[in-house]
C-alpha cells in the first residue's frame, strides 16, 4: 500500500484553513494543522479530522516566529515521517486607514500574512528538497491584487505573497517541488462576518457571480494544486473569487 502523504495546513482550526484539511484528510492525507488560541476548537477539529481516518494532529504555534515555524514543521516530520504538502493559510487583518494605522498594525500583519509565509517555506523546503518532492500552496488574497481602503498593510502582505511564489517557484522548480498561490475574493468565514450589511451589499455589486463564496470552494482548488493531476502547474495565482478580480 502507497504510503499516506502528510499536508501541513497553518491556521487550520477553523475557517478556510479547516476546511482545507478536512478536504486533504478527505483525499487519504495525514493532517498536521497550527492555530494559535482556542485549544477547544483546534480538538474538535482534530477529532473530525480523525473522523476521515487518518491522522491527525494539532500544533499551537506562531508562524510569524522564526523559531515556532521551524518547530512546526520538525513536528510535523518526526510525528507524520514526512511533509508533502504545505499549505500557508494563517492570516490575519488590522484594517484601518492609513492616516489612523499604527506602526504595530503594519508589522503584525507583514509579521503573520507576509513573513510567516516566509518561515513555513523556508523550513519545509530543506525537507521537500530532500524528499526530491513537495507542493506549496499560498493562500494570498485578491486585495493583493486590486488593494482595497483601509487594508494598506494587508494588501501589501497578500501582493507580497505573489513574489514569493514566483521566487519559490523557480528556486525550488528543479527539486521537485511546485509552487503556487491562490487568491479568494469574498469567502464567508469569521474573518468577513464583522462586515457590515451595507459593505456586503457594495461587495455583491462588484461580484459578476452575484455572491460570497464558501471555504469549499476554496479547499477543492487546494485539493487540485496539491495532486498529481496539477502537476506541470507551478508559480500560479488562481483567482477563486466569483469573477471579482477579473481584468
Ligand atoms: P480566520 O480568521 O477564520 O482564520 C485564520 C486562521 O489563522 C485561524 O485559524 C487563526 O488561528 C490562524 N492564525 C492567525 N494568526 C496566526 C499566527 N500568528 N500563527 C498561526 N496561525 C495564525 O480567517 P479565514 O477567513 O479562514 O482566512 C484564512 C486565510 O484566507 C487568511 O490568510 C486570509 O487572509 C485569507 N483570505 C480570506 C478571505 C475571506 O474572505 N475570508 C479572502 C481572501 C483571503
Amino acid at each position: 500500500m502507497e504510503k499516506r502523504k502528510t499536508a501541513l495546513v497553518t491556521g487550520g482550526s477553523r475557517g478556510i484553513g479547516k476546511e482545507i484539511a478536512l478536504h486533504l484528510a478527505q483525499k487519504g492525507m495525514n493532517i498536521v494543522f497550527s492555530y494559535i488560541s482556542n485549544d477547544e476548537a483546534a480538538q474538535k477539529t482534530v477529532q473530525e479530522i480523525e473522523e476521515k481516518g487518518v491522522k491527525a494532529l494539532a500544533v499551537k504555534a506562531d508562524v510569524g516566529s522564526f523559531e515556532e515555524s521551524e518547530k512546526l514543521i520538525n513536528q510535523t516530520v518526526e510525528e507524520m515521517g514526512s511533509i508533502d504538502v504545505l499549505v500557508n493559510n494563517a492570516g490575519i487583518i488590522r484594517d484601518n486607514l492609513i492616516l489612523r494605522m499604527k506602526e504595530e498594525e503594519f508589522d503584525e500583519v507583514i509579521r503573520i500574512n507576509l513573513k510567516g509565509v516566509f518561515n513555513c517555506i523556508k523550513h519545509a523546503s530543506k525537507i521537500m528538497m530532500k524528499q526530491k518532492s513537495g507542493k506549496i500552496i499560498n493562500i494570498s488574497s485578491i486585495i493583493g491584487l486590486m488593494g482595497n481602503i483601509g487594508q494598506i498593510n494587508y494588501a501589501a502582505a497578500k501582493a507580497g505573497i505573489f513574489g514569493i511564489t514566483k521566487s519559490a517557484a523557480k528556486e525550488l522548480a528543479l527539486r521537485g517541488i511546485t509552487v503556487n498561490a491562490i487568491a479568494p475574493g469574498f469567502i464567508e468565514t469569521e474573518m468577513t462576518s464583522t462586515l457590515s450589511d451595507k459593505h456586503k451589499e457594495a461587495i455583491l455589486k462588484a461580484i459578476p457571480l452575484g455572491r460570497i463564496g464558501n471555504s469549499k470552494e476554496v479547499a477543492s482548488l487546494v485539493g487540485f494544486l496539491s495532486s498529481e493531476e496539477a502537476s506541470y502547474i507551478t508559480g500560479q495565482i488562481i483567482c477563486v473569487d466569483g469573477g471579482m478580480a477579473m481584468a
